[in-house]
């Protein structure tokens, strides 16, 4: 016995902080990677893939060589069907993984500074809304939106609610598409946007689904103004909410801002995060 607790003892000893920072990286991998797929297609897959690798081996045990042949060549074939058929879902995992850095960069210099574009921006989309003028505006966060600023007419204009306004008078050449907006300048009108794949409520147009695409290929906030009815709307991290006003938008979108732009997303507060959430499931 006395042997025993002796033998843990120096095996506890042997373990370094390195390997606890091994197992815990590890685990983070496997966290991630199985809240990945989750709830999207990829789950049956895996669960599909897990059950043949698993008659593979039972195969190769017992010895069915034609068996196991068979199912070996079908995961190889599987896997690269795989990469094809969930090259979306692998491009945004990637994307993901690649914004998730340990210090973010500094959207805005000052709260002054978030404020003044956060006051512009609703005030705007408000006035575009009494006049029931369809518009649908994107503010760039960590992940750069020049891919769709490239087919679009380039701006660089200092943001202002009246610059905002022009853009989206009916039948004036920039008025279809969406804004680009980086920090206080407008880059880019008339942009064409990714529509989303969700199933969204019918009532939802283009407008409105293109405005949840970005937001599910980017981490940014596309605000829409419905020309139909006037509301406003806004999609952020792949979910729309409705029925905003200027006060409203003015709360959320200066929070959403000062939040993006202090380093607090820090692999320390991340880490704690992370504990919080499987603390409380
Ligand atoms: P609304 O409530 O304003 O009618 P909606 O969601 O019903 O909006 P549509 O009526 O289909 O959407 O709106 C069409 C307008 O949406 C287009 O004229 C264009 O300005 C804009 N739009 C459509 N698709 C895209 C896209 N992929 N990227 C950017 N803007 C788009
Ligand atoms: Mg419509």
């Amino acid at each position: 016995m006395l042997a025993d607790m002796k033998n843990i003892l120096t095996i506890l000893q042997n373990i370094s902080i390195w390997n606890v920072v091994d197992i815990l990286i590890v685990a983070y991998i496997f966290y991630k990677l199985f809240t990945l797929i989750k709830e999207t297609r990829a789950e049956q897959l895996i669960k599909g893939l897990v059950f043949i690798v698993v008659i593979m081996k039972l195969s190769d045990v017992l010895g069915l060589m034609a068996l196991n042949y068979l199912l070996q060549s079908t995961l190889t074939v599987g896997l690269i069907a795989l990469i094809v058929i969930f090259q979306p879902e692998l491009r945004k995992a990637l994307e993901k993984l690649g914004r998730s850095k340990i210090i973010t960069r500094k959207l805005f210099d000052t709260e002054e500074e978030i404020e003044e574009v956060t006051k512009e921006i609703s005030k705007a989309v408000q006035n575009l809304s009494n006049t029931k003028t369809g518009a649908l505006i994107v503010i760039e966060m960590e992940t750069g939106l020049v891919e769709y600023t490239e087919n679009s007419t380039k701006i660089d204009g200092l943001l202002s609610s009246q610059l905002l306004e022009n853009i989206f008078v009916e039948n004036t050449p920039l008025h279809d598409g969406a804004v680009i907006i980086r920090r206080d300048r407008i880059m880019a009108a008339a942009a064409v946007l990714p529509l989303t794949h969700q199933h969204v409520n019918r009532s939802l147009g283009t407008r409105h689904r293109a405005a949840l695409g970005v937001s599910e290929a980017s981490d940014a906030i596309a605000i829409v103004v419905s020309e139909e009815t006037g509301n406003i709307s806004l999609a952020v991290n792949g979910r729309l909410t409705r029925n905003y006003n200027e006060e409203k938008l003015i709360s959320v979108l200066s929070k959403v801002l000062k939040q993006n732009s202090s380093p607090n997303t820090t692999m320390f507060k991340k880490v704690k995060l992370w504990f919080k959430k499987i603390i409380t499931r």
